[in-house]
């Protein structure tokens, strides 16, 4: 009966996670997944998610079904600091999600009802995960003009003039922060000019916030988004909060559709709650009720806070760390790309075949594309990997 099916090649980043923990050598070090953690090289549990956690358990309660859209709470933190404000709340259609991924499919699979005639467009790379779950909703997806390696930054001309060239209404995938693989992020006023360029064309955008306040700072990282939705532009927006409470497991991140008005709104999330209905029924109920009560209690919303800022600054030294011990071993290489960068994420330009070098002499994982994670080193692997490195660097 199953002949036909073939093997699933797996996915490329969690199969390098798979062979790195089969990997015997004990000096071995992974910066290929994008996961947080803190200097002794493990994933944190947060103090505030600690506390909200242990204040829950105390009155746990029944587990019933949430509503399609999720938890109310949620829904309504989720929405203050995704926007913060930049638009009226009566205009957001929101749902609570299954992560980052869960938004982006919910989202994918409403596109596909509502505007099958839509080609989606994502940056060029992007995660490669964009590609299955647009794809795998119906959806033609193509790649628009973003990173320039020669510079280790946004092509911001070729990028302009690549959407420029789009029809009106198709979608274009946008990372709202801390883009991943590259690292590369618009400044505020490069979104200001896409966003002018978004209206006046008639683009339907898709921000994807997946590691809001390991940019600039949560409210530096929402930027975008609030900036398009003051602008009055109709606007997607999935955000995860996988990494930024390091709730992996979880699942928690939300959908918000930027609407005209509040009856618009209204029916965006009845159809928003029939696309959840078909695919997974409703959302779970823990990771949701730690989230609202840490972003409801100002004392444990002030303690997630500083402790982000905290996760945030540790890469930002990370970055700056390997940046000055690859300058010590090689004064011949460029590095600049390291600190230009923001978020968890760097594009070395190494080629897949130092990338492979890299793991086979060094037990150093890196992706295949050259992303390295600077999220997951720590002040005792700068020294090795910068070694392993300037090794590889011809
Ligand atoms: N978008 C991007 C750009 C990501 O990097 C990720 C996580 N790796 C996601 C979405 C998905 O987030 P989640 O793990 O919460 O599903």
């Amino acid at each position: 009966m199953f002949k036909h099916v073939e093997a699933y090649p797996g996915d490329p980043i969690l199969t390098l996670n798979e062979n790195f923990g089969a990997d015997p050598r004990p000096h071995k070090i992974n910066l290929s997944i994008g996961v947080y953690l803190n200097e002794a090289g493990k994933m944190p549990a947060m103090g505030a998610v600690l506390r909200a956690e242990s204040a829950l358990a105390a009155d746990l309660g029944t587990r019933p079904y949430l509503p399609m859209e999720g938890n109310a709470a949620y829904r309504a933190a989720v929405r203050e600091l995704t926007f913060g404000g930049a638009v009226p709340a009566d205009r957001v259609a929101i749902a609570q999600t299954l992560g980052g991924s869960g938004a982006l499919k919910v989202g994918a699979d409403f596109i596909a009802r509502y505007f099958p005639k839509a080609g989606v467009w994502v940056s060029d790379p992007t995660w490669d995960n964009h590609y299955s779950i647009f794809a795998g909703a119906g959806l033609p997806v193509q790649k628009y003009r973003y990173y320039d390696a020669a510079t280790g930054h946004v092509d911001f001309p070729g990028m302009l003039a690549a959407l420029e060239a789009l029809p009106a209404g198709d979608v274009v995938l946008l990372h709202a922060c801390c883009h991943n693989p590259t690292g590369a992020d618009l400044d505020e006023l490069q979104w200001r000019e896409l966003a002018a360029l978004v209206k006046r064309r008639g683009l339907l955008p898709f921000f994807d916030m997946a590691y809001q306040g390991f940019g600039k700072g949560v409210d530096e990282d929402a930027f975008a988004i609030r900036h398009f939705a003051a602008e009055g532009i109709p606007l997607f927006a999935a955000t995860s909060f996988s990494k930024n409470f390091s709730l992996y497991g979880e699942r928690c991140g939300s959908l918000s559709v930027v609407c005209a008005d509040a009856r618009e709104a209204g029916n965006v999330l009845g159809q928003l709650k029939a696309t959840i209905r078909r695919n997974y029924s409703s959302p779970p109920t823990h990771g949701a009720r730690i989230i609202a009560r840490v972003l409801d209690d100002a004392a444990l919303r002030a303690e997630w806070r500083a402790e982000l800022e905290g996760m945030r600054t540790r890469v930002a030294d990370m970055r700056a760390g390997l940046y000055e011990a690859l300058r010590e071993r090689r004064p011949d290489g460029d590095f600049g790309y390291l600190v230009k960068q923001t978020g968890m994420f760097s594009f070395t330009g190494l080629t897949p075949a130092e990338v492979e070098r890299l793991r086979e002499e060094s037990a150093v994982y890196l992706v295949g594309s050259g992303r390295l994670c600077l999220a997951a080193l720590t002040r005792r692997t700068i020294a090795p990997t910068a070694d392993a490195m300037a090794r590889v660097l011809g």
